[in-house]
């Protein structure tokens, strides 16, 4: 499907003051703030239920009216995607593999029965955003205006089938590092009582219902001490799926690198995905498979795991340090001095902000 759309522009009469914005630059911690603008694409069928997309337009960031009686505030009908835009040293902006975010966004679309956007729109509207508000993108190790492009269903109705009128949004959030302070390894809960993907289910798709189901698990990590959780598949021998949302990889000591398979319940991480391509250009082995939490335990008590890590957007690539688990503890394995996880964290963030060339075709210019 192919539909240009025009963007109207409407300027917000209160941007922040320029004083006001450098302050929250310095020190942005990861969605707290948000930019002037935001973008909106209206979705509606007609009565031969033909849907088709309208009044693309930039607006003043602010409070969404909506019908009490709209279906995502019952049923949830939400998908959302999440990638950052980059400032480059010659001012230019920049963001990463938008294409694979359209993608997605669209599978997540098909799943969550919403209308899939039309080819190009996904992109076009971070540039729309970018191009008003790119006085609001950080500069620092990690920091980035992290965007977040989301689809809701409008429609007042409260039977349930999918919506006839659905709307595009994109907000834009300045962020630094996701886990505040500097980095260091984060300790895990390891989730027994919960799951966040079944199969069949939804985790696949990005969608906002995936987390609501984390929430509790994400509490019960809060009182142990951890800040995120992990997730297993307890159908096949406790595989190991991802946390919350992240994806998570085990380094070996021969310098394999492990990531579970994508059996269906596992979000596919674009991080994931180009952790995969950097370790395999550097001859690194690479193994898609199941993992289980005994292999885990067995693997750092032996010394075979040498590095876990958890990757994502938000987050880049974060070292995980102990697992917590109701059973007993893993601890974090050693941390070596030159690690592969650091490294390839160097690597990608240093393409993502161009001190680091660009060998793959990754970046997509938007301002
Ligand atoms: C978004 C997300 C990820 C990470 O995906 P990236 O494309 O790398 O940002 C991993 N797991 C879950 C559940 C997610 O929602």
């Amino acid at each position: 499907m192919t539909e240009t759309l025009q963007f109207s522009r409407h300027l917000s009469d209160h941007p922040a003051s320029a004083e006001r914005r450098g302050q929250i630059l310095a020190d942005p911690g990861f969605g707290n703030y948000f930019s002037d603008h935001t973008v909106v694409v209206d979705y509606k069928e007609d009565q031969a239920g033909i849907g088709g997309w309208n009044n693309a337009r930039v607006e003043p960031y602010g409070p969404i009216l909506m019908d009490p009686a709209a279906a995502v505030l019952h049923y949830g009908q939400e998908i959302f995607e999440g990638l950052k835009a980059y400032r480059h040293a010659d001012g230019s902006v920049w963001t990463f593999r938008p294409e694979a975010n359209a993608e997605r966004f669209n599978k997540s679309a098909v799943r969550l029965a919403l209308p899939e956007l039309p080819d190009g729109v996904f992109v076009e509207s971070l540039r729309e955003l970018v191009a008003v508000d790119q006085g609001w993108i950080p500069s620092g190790d990690g920091a980035a205006l992290y965007l977040r492009p989301f689809m809701i269903a409008t429609e007042a109705f409260l039977g349930v089938r999918p919506a006839r009128e659905v709307s595009y949004r994109v907000i834009a959030s300045p962020a630094g590092n996701y886990f505040g302070g500097p980095l260091q390894p984060v300790s895990i809960w390891l989730s027994t009582t919960y799951a966040r993907a079944g199969h069949g289910g939804t985790g696949e798709a990005k969608c906002g219902g995936n987390y609501a189901a984390s929430l509790a698990a994400q509490l019960e990590a809060e009182a142990h001490g951890c800040k995120q959780v992990l997730f297993l598949d307890p159908t096949n021998d406790n595989a190991v799926e991802e946390l919350g949302g992240m994806n998570i990889f085990f380094v070996f000591k021969d310098g394999t690198l492990v990531t579970p398979e994508l059996n269906g319940n596992i979000l596919h991480g674009v991080t994931r995905s180009s952790v995969i391509q950097l370790a395999k250009d550097r001859g690194l082995r690479i193994q898609e498979r199941k993992i289980t939490i005994d292999e885990w335990r067995n693997g750092v008590a032996a010394g075979e795991i040498t590095e876990i890590f958890a990757c994502g957007t938000a987050a880049v690539i974060t070292p995980i340090g102990e697992l917590k688990t109701a059973a007993g503890d893993i601890p974090s394995p050693a941390l070596a001095g030159d690690s592969v996880s650091m490294s390839i964290r160097a690597q990608l963030l240093g393409i993502q902000t161009g001190t680091v060339e660009d060998t793959h075709g990754w970046l997509t210019r938007l301002a």
